[in-house]
Order: structure tokens, then C-alpha cells, then sequence
């Protein structure tokens, strides 16, 4: 059994409220939301964190799902937010790569 908590929601280990998922990513919805809509990103492979990723294109294919759930889930218009915490100072409490989506109100800056 995995320790990591998303690779246990990728392997089934662990409900999730899924609403995307392809071969190689999925989007579910965050545990402890911070705004009316937040989802998280994920890749299906384990890696910790933003400085773990050896190859660039999949950034660009986790930017697309982004673009596709923002317009799915009608966050488009009104504008959102997407969030990675990177390491200790970057506030990442879980590590395995994962992008935040949040929507549905609107967001201060700076953040905490
Ligand atoms: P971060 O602080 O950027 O590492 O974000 C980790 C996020 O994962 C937090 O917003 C948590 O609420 C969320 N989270 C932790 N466990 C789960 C889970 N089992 N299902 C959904 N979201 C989770
Ligand atoms: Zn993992």
C-alpha cells in the first residue's frame, strides 16, 4: 500500500470526488476546500513536487486540463486562481505534484 495519499486515490485506496481523469492525470475535488470551487491537478505518477518534474510538456498538459475544467465548470468568465506549493516555505503539505484550482469567489493577494 502507498504512503502517498494521491497515489492512493489514483490506485483506488481512497475515495475521491473525481471529475476528470485520462491516462496520465486526474482532477478531483479538495478535501478541505478554500473557496466555493476547488479542485486539485494531479499527475497519475508519483512526483513530489514542482522542481521533481523532468519532463516541461507535462506542465503544459496539466495547464490544458486547467483551461478544460475552468470552462467545464464555468470559472472562465468571472476569472479563478491556480496554485502550486512548492517545498516547506511554499506551504506544500502534500507531496506528490498537484495544482490547485479555486474559483467562485474572488481571491486576495497577497495570499497568507
Ligand atoms: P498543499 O498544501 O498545496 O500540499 O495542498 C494539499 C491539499 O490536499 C490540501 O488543500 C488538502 O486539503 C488536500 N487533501 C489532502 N488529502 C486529501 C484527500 N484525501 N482528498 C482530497 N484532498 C486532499
Ligand atoms: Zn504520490
Amino acid at each position: 500500500m502507498s504512503e502517498c495519499v494521491f497515489c492512493r486515490i489514483v490506485n483506488g485506496e481512497l475515495p475521491a470526488e473525481k471529475i476528470f481523469e485520462n491516462e496520465k492525470y486526474l482532477v478531483f475535488s479538495d478535501v478541505n476546500p478554500q473557496a466555493p470551487v476547488h479542485y486539485l491537478v494531479i499527475p497519475k505518477e508519483h512526483i513530489t513536487d514542482l522542481m521533481a518534474v523532468k519532463n516541461p510538456a507535462m506542465l503544459g498538459e496539466i495547464f490544458s486540463i486547467v483551461q478544460d475544467v475552468a470552462k467545464k465548470e464555468g470559472l472562465e468568465q468571472k476569472g479563478f486562481r491556480v496554485v502550486n506549493n512548492c517545498g516547506d516555505e511554499g506551504g506544500q503539505t502534500v507531496d506528490h505534484l498537484h495544482f490547485h484550482i479555486l474559483g467562485g469567489r474572488f481571491m486576495e493577494w497577497p495570499p497568507g
